[in-house]
């Protein structure tokens, strides 16, 4: 399959048009982002690290009974997928306290809690994709109230299936980040990328943080720990 036109160049994909109607290729950048696009940068070789994670753990969930757009990885950077119409909804999972909910409730990081939570924002840059809950999203109609039930379905699962991989792998999940889709016949599925850009993974054993926010608070070793990830999943992946 060919990559045909360039439908949108988004900050850490570029996503083609294919012969057709129903795929599109994404192909994945090194360029890396935080805070709304503020802080710009590039990690090297993340693409091809968030490319191949993310298709492995699609892969994974899909054996669970999970649907994915996942078709294809055409090359390291390049993956065919089902198009989608993307739910403007960012649906973020944690199960121990870190970023924008410690800062939001004042609790220090790292916090496990009983119950994994989940939120929604509003996918919306201009806005600054702002919070919202369920009743928000009905009023706005970005999804019908059986397409919400059947994300946070999906949402949890997906949870306690790769909170379980991760674990096999001494890597601690602690939250992330997941976009799903309507396919033309309207069913729900994941869509985007699950990575280390849209997950938080600590290292069980140290704590270490192997992940994007080694880039947004400037840790160093950005490289070396997308590296480090992808070994320990390559190293536990079909065990
Ligand atoms: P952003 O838009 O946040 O800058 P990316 O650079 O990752 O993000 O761009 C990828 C874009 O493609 C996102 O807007 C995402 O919602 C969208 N997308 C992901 N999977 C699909 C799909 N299967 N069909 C259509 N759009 C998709
Ligand atoms: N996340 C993401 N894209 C976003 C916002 C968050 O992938 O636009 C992921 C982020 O990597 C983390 C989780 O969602 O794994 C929760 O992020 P949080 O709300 O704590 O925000 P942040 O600290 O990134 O501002």
């Amino acid at each position: 399959m060919e990559k045909g036109k360039l439908l949108y160049e988004g900050k850490a994909k570029k996503v083609f048009e294919t012969e057709n109607p129903e795929l599109l290729i994404v192909s994945y950048k090194d360029d890396a982002t935080a805070f709304n696009g503020l802080k710009k940068g590039t990690i090297q070789g993340k693409g091809v690290i968030n490319n191949r994670m993310s298709n492995a753990l699609m892969r994974l969930l899909a054996s669970k009974g999970i649907p994915t757009h996942f078709v294809e990885e055409l090359s390291e950077r390049d993956t065919l997928v089902k198009k989608v119409q993307i739910v403007p909804l960012e649906v973020i999972i944690r199960n121990i306290s870190a970023g924008s909910f410690a800062k939001h409730y004042g609790v220090e990081e790292g916090i496990v809690f009983d119950k994994p939570t989940i939120e929604f924002s509003y996918k919306n840059d201009e806005l600054g994709d702002p919070l919202l809950n369920d009743y928000h999203a009905l009023a706005l109609k970005l999804a019908t109230p059986e397409e919400i039930d059947t994300i946070k379905d999906y949402s949890f699962r997906i949870n306690e299936a790769l909170k379980e991989f991760w674990l096999s792998c001494g890597v601690t999940l602690v939250d992330f980040k997941l976009e799903f889709g309507r396919l033309a016949d309207g069913t729900i599925v994941l869509a985007d990328e699950i990575s280390p850009d849209t997950c938080r993974l600590w290292d069980s054993a140290t704590g270490k943080k192997l992940d994007k926010d080694r880039f947004r608070r400037d840790l160093g070793g950005v490289e070396d720990a997308y590296q480090e990830i992808m070994g320990r999943l390559e190293e536990h992946m079909g065990k």
